[in-house]
């Protein structure tokens, strides 16, 4: 990794932005012999998902908590990657101090539910049993250039009878379920099926990461079915260690990877892209283009609005993208541990006591406020990576769903710190002498994620994970990776199949490319 200036060969492929999902197209196009070169506006790749120090001597593992989504066919063992055997369990903690060490596998999770009453314990069963049985079926989808629902020709044909058939391929039964679930409501979804709070509220969490939605919105429960049936082993040593294995993959296979430099423009002569331009000025010509920033700052600042047609425009201009997200990196002077399991290291916890709690929260967002009772999704790297803190302390990282980027009134200093507050006390009431441990703390609202990381609205998945925003992501114009601009592709997570840990959107987006190409050939 180079973070020169005067790196100027020629390329066959630039790739705006080294997060998770250039560095993965990076991989991809390398491995079939094209020229790749990568340029990255920040010091350091990885973008979300980068790992950062906040305070001298701790480290957050990025924004990122939740590994378990990333795909598998980059072939990353080789360059270090790897994987748990199962999704780690999470503790749901609600009102006083009641908790449910919930794991993933029905089986051991039945003990913690039997806790309370043992009512949930067959539901939750089946519930499992109907993510696996979905899952051929959900991966598919998000493996796959999305059909063009719309195209004529036999192609596209092909490609929509094809998905007609593995949806039917379920079976009736299932088929029908995934069709009723898919649109409803994650609240409505979960207490159809279960009966404890805790437990609703902790598996409704996902479902509403990168949705500007509370559990009762519609169309939520096909986020959790979305998260679920992508669910695997998490990444051993969390988005970091991801990123460090992406970078060796890409380098291994020959692309070069600038940090530092920023693209300022997209060039393009007579529709057809020939390069960028940077922000020192110099211009890298190449054919084929990738922007791994997301859609909305590619076409609309990038490359401008000049180059697309109104409606194309319109459509882009109209792609949701309002970041809900905050996130509180804590460090502290020994161990967490939360009053409800005393004697558990424990690195993936969540509060939130019900449904309700979460809807409010959520209710409050709406009208531009944050709540000063949103659940928290709380991650501890320095559990499973010891060097993140100096020995016995930690680092706490502490997302926060339903905080507005379009706060009343706008951010300042004083707003975040007040964030900041809110959060400490929340996590007190979980936490003995919560305040006494804390040695530094780091607010990142939407805005400053917005400002940080180079991201449109703040926004976590590049774009709102709506199911309208699922189907055609970003705009019909642009859903097959391709732009109206020859030779411009998008490829990271505001293109199918949206945002997250999976590296899906870069790995189809330089498939789709190759195929094109070989075809072409
Ligand atoms: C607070 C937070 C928490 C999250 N938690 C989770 C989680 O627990 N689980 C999960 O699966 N996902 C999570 N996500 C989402 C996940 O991080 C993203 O979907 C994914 O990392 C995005 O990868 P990407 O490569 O598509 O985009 P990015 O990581 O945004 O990468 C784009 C890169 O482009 C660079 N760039 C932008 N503009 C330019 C330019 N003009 N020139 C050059 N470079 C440019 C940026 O600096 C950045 O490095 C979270 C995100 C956030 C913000």
């Amino acid at each position: 990794m180079t973070n020169s200036s005067d790196h100027n060969r020629s390329f066959d492929v630039v790739i705006i932005g080294g997060g998770l999902n250039g560095l993965a197209a990076a991989t991809v196009l390398a491995r079939a012999k094209l020229k790749v070169v990568v340029l990255e506006r920040r010091s350091i790749v990885g973008g979300l998902a980068a790992g950062e120090e906040f305070h001298p001597g701790y480290r957050s593992a990025g924004v990122i908590h939740d590994t378990t989504g990333l795909l598998p066919e980059l072939d990353l063992t080789s360059h270090g990657l790897r994987r748990t055997v199962r999704p780690p369990p999470i503790l749901a903690i609600g009102a006083d101090d009641r908790a449910l060490l919930l794991h993933h596998d029905p089986t051991e999770a039945a003990s913690e539910l039997m806790t309370a009453g043992g009512r949930d314990v067959e539901p939750y069963s089946r519930f499992r049993a109907f993510i696996e049985r979905i899952k051929p079926f959900a991966r598919r989808l998000v493996s796959e250039l999305p059909p063009d629902w719309l195209g004529d020709g036999m192609a596209d044909w092909r490609a929509m009878l094809s998905t007609g058939i593995a949806l039917r391929r379920l079976g009736k039964t299932d088929m029908m379920e995934l069709l009723r679930l898919g649109p409803m409501s994650v609240a409505d979804s979960l207490d159809e099926q279960f009966t404890d709070p805790l437990l609703k509220a902790a598996l409704a969490v996902p479902a509403l990461r990168g949705s500007f939605a509370g559990p009762f919105s519609p169309g939520t429960c096909g986020a959790l079915l979305r998260y679920e049936t992508l669910a695997r082993g998490a990444v051993v040593g969390g988005s970091d260690a991801l990123v460090d294995s992406l970078v060796r993959a890409a380098e291994a296979a020959g692309a070069v990877i600038l940090t530092g430099r920023e693209v300022s423009s997209i060039l393009v002569s007579q529709s057809r892209v020939t390069g960028v331009a940077c922000d020192d000025g110099q211009p890298v010509e190449a054919g084929l283009v990738l922007a791994s920033c997301d859609p909305k700052r590619t076409l609309l600042e990038l490359l401008g609005a000049r180059e697309l047609a109104p409606g194309d425009e319109q459509a882009i201009r109209a792609y949701r993208m309002r970041g809900l997200t905050a996130q509180v990196n804590l460090a502290l002077n020994r161990p967490l541990r939360f009053r409800a399991r005393p004697d558990l290291d424990i690195e993936f916890a969540r509060t939130g006591v019900s449904l309700l709690e979460l809807e409010r929260t959520f209710d409050a967002a709406k009208y531009g406020r944050f709540s000063d009772t949103a659940a928290l999704d709380i991650h501890v790297p320095s559990i499973a990576n010891p060097q993140s803190a100096p020995p016995g302390h930690s680092s706490v990282s502490i997302l926060i769903h339903g905080v507005p980027y379009d706060l009343n009134g706008g951010w300042n200093d004083a707003r975040r710190d007040e964030l900041g507050d809110t959060v400490v006390k929340q996590l007190s009431s979980y936490v003995d002498d919560l305040d006494s441990a804390i040695v530094a703390r780091q607010v990142l609202t939407p805005a400053d994620i917005e400002s940080k990381y180079g991201v449109t609205g703040g926004h976590i998945y590049h774009g709102e994970h709506g199911l309208d925003q699922l189907l055609v992501r970003p705009t019909r114009a642009c859903a097959r990776y391709a732009t109206p601009i020859d030779g411009l592709y998008l490829c990271g997570s505001g293109s199918h199949p949206g945002g997250g840990i999976t590296c899906a959107p870069g790995f189809i987006a330089a498939k789709t490319i190759l195929n094109r190409r070989g075809r072409r050939s």
